[in-house]
């Protein structure tokens, strides 16, 4: 990664008129919050934010002048146009929400996409986000994963997604309140198995930080014993992979190597697929092999 001087330079030169800046702000230290957005939150004439009340304090904290107007699920229609005329208008428009970066799990999905649909340049200004640090820090598989977000609360969606997310094979991220944790944990429990890797990233970059698990069933019980509070993000082992369930003998195991060697196989390579298919060791699967060859040759 190259960090140069023209990466300083755009910096002072932020912000351009005209263009939708989407910012990540901490989601618990302020400390997160990056130069680069403290100088460009300090700068740009109007914040659109989920909460004015919410983020006034973080803003003031960060010397922000610009004029703040709320941007939630409820006034997004209305309010859309508005800021769609003032980038139009040539002033320079920050988005934040309540914490983390907009339009995950939070508001601003729809602006962003309607100001690139109007011609305006938008340009993130990366921060944290509490799935990818859940995520990182839980010890899971993290090189492939699937977001969910919240989780759907009508009871039919819901149970669909629940058996959907119990087949997935790869790391789930799920976002929930705490009051709803323990229902979760719960349906997790019915549909995963309480041995299924779960790891609970509670209160992240905050002084409390703690991470609850290693798995559903002890998560459960530590909530059961504990109420839950603060913010929680879950980290889900992925589903293990099928292996052929089918109980084969040593002979029938031999003959599928061997079909395989007939097709031009190598011994290694024989073992190797028959053992990723049975969830057998190679090591045993090429040793018979080469006890049935060492025992025909006899
Ligand atoms: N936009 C935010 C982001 O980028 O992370 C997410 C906003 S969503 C409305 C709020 C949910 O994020 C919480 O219910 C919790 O699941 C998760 N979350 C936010 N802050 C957190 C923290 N400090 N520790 C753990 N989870 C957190």
């Amino acid at each position: 990664m190259d960090f140069e001087d023209k990466d300083i330079l755009n910096q002072r030169l932020e912000p351009s008129p005209g263009v939708l800046y989407v910012v990540g702000t901490p989601i618990g230290n302020l400390g997160d919050l990056s130069p680069r957005a403290k100088s460009l939150l300090q700068k740009v004439s109007v914040i659109a934010c989920e909460d004015t009340r919410h983020s006034g304090h973080m803003l003031k904290h960060v010397g922000a002048k610009a004029t703040l107007l709320s941007f939630y699920q409820h006034n997004a229609r209305h309010r859309l146009s508005q800021l769609l005329e003032l980038l139009k208008g040539g002033e320079s428009l920050a988005l934040i929400s309540d914490a983390g970066l907009p339009g995950i799990s939070d508001p601003g999905e729809t602006l962003i996409h309607a100001a690139r649909k109007a011609g305006h340049n938008v340009i993130c200004i990366p921060g944290p986000c509490a799935a990818t640090t859940a995520l990182v820090s839980s010890g899971l598989p993290c090189n492939r994963f699937c977001f969910e977000g919240f989780l759907p609360s009508k009871d039919k969606t819901r149970k669909e997604l629940l058996a959907r997310i119990a087949d997935e094979n790869r790391t789930t991220v799920i976002y929930e309140s705490p009051h709803r944790l323990v229902k979760l944990l719960q349906e997790l429990n019915q549909f995963c198995g309480a041995e299924r890797p779960l790891q609970i990233a509670r209160e992240l970059t905050k002084l409390h930080e703690e991470q609850i698990g290693p798995t559903i069933g002890d998560a459960l019980q530590h909530f059961l014993e504990n109420k839950p509070i603060g913010e929680c993000t879950l980290v889900l082992g992925g589903a293990p992979q099928h292996l052929e369930t089918v109980q084969l003998s040593q002979q029938e195991l031999v003959a599928e190597m061997k079909v395989l060697i007939a097709e031009g196989a190598s011994s290694n390579d024989a073992a190797k697929a028959i053992a990723q298919k049975y969830g057998q060791s190679k090591r045993s699967l090429y040793s018979l092999l080469h006890d049935i060859k060492t025992n025909n040759g006899k």
